[in-house]
């Protein structure tokens, strides 16, 4: 079963309470491509970046099995990049500097030994770059999942409406699950999205854990209670990298198999977190993850 995954590859500068860095490999879909890599074999990444990246980077994901054939590089331009400064509490964060750079102009090219993935995720990026990329596919995907965030529903929310109706799963914040349904309550809000196309919905709440809404069904995954949150940053998209490499995994497309697919999202996550950038997850091993995912299993289990 393979997975394409098309996000930002990036730089990222970040600060947080507790400390900051310089520019740092980050972006959605390297947080994606790492986490789902961890659990899944077949996993290829359509995204572009300037030759000022960090390219050894792009040699790890090779060697976890990434397969880069769709990394456009694009030559005396410069990459992506973000600069965020969290808040104390380390939940909020202001968005400082945004260089879109490459991506500005970034057009979706799809290798063809990829255009009939199995499953897709489509990382946060414009709604135009996810819909043209679903449209280049040859066939229709077993399942698709997205990201967004506030920015797209601001400036974008007629291509938002029509890439919602082609998608299965969508994952988002619970500020921004309100702001797209235009109402308060998350149960109410997930009825009135899952009427805008996804059939499953996933409200992602942060430390508090994470909602999963199918057809008449709510399941819930709570976050790992961490005694150190040192970044934050990507943490949504190891979330979602864990929850799409389970399924590519597993084959399904059953809100059974979802279930524990938000588990492993939220286990995934918890490392994430753990230090700056892509620099926890670059670390771990399976048995880390079953590790932590026996955590969970006593977290959640009476
Ligand atoms: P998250 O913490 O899960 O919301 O994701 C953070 C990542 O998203 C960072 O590594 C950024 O490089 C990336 N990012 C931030 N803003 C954008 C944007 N407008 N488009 C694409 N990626 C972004």
């Amino acid at each position: 079963m393979s997975l394409l995954i098309i996000g930002s590859v990036a730089f990222d500068a970040i600060e947080t309470p507790f400390g900051s860095t310089g520019k740092i490999v980050g972006g959605a879909a390297s947080f994606i491509s790492l986490a789902s890599s961890m659990l899944h074999n077949q996993v290829g990444l359509v995204a572009v970046v300037g030759d000022d990246f960090d390219f050894d980077f792009i040699d790890r994901l090779k060697a976890r099995g990434v397969n880069t054939d769709g990394l456009q590089v694009k030559h005396g331009e410069k990459s992506f990049f973000w600069h965020g400064k969290y808040h104390l509490d380390m939940n909020s964060r202001d968005t400082l500097v945004t260089e879109l750079n490459v991506l500005g102009t970034f057009d979706p090219i799809v290798p063809d030994n990829w255009k009939s993935p199995d499953y897709v995720m489509l990382g946060n990026l414009s709604p135009e770059v996810q819909l043209k990329t679903l449209e280049r596919l040859e066939q229709r995907p077993k399942l698709v999942m997205m990201d967004t965030m506030n920015f797209w529903m601001d400036i974008a929310m007629d291509d938002l409406r029509k890439v919602l109706q082609k998608v299965d799963v969508l994952a988002i914040n619970d500020e921004e699950a309100r702001q797209l349904s235009k109402e308060h309550s998350l149960v109410k809000a997930a009825r009135i999205i899952q009427e805008m196309g996804p059939k499953t919905l996933i409200i992602k709440k942060g430390e508090h854990g994470a909602l999963l809404f199918g057809e008449g069904q709510i399941f819930f995954c709570p976050a790992m209670p961490l005694e150190d949150v040192f970044d934050p940053t990507g943490a949504g998209d190891t979330f979602a990298g864990g929850f799409i490499g389970y399924m590519a995994k597993t084959g399904s497309n059953r809100f059974d198999d979802m279930k524990k697919a938000l588990v492993y999202g939220s286990c995934l996550a918890s490392f994430c977190v753990e230090k700056f950038g892509t620099t926890r997850l670059e670390e771990i091993t399976m048995q880390d993850v079953d590790a932590r995912l026996d955590d969970f299993d006593r977290l959640i289990r009476f």
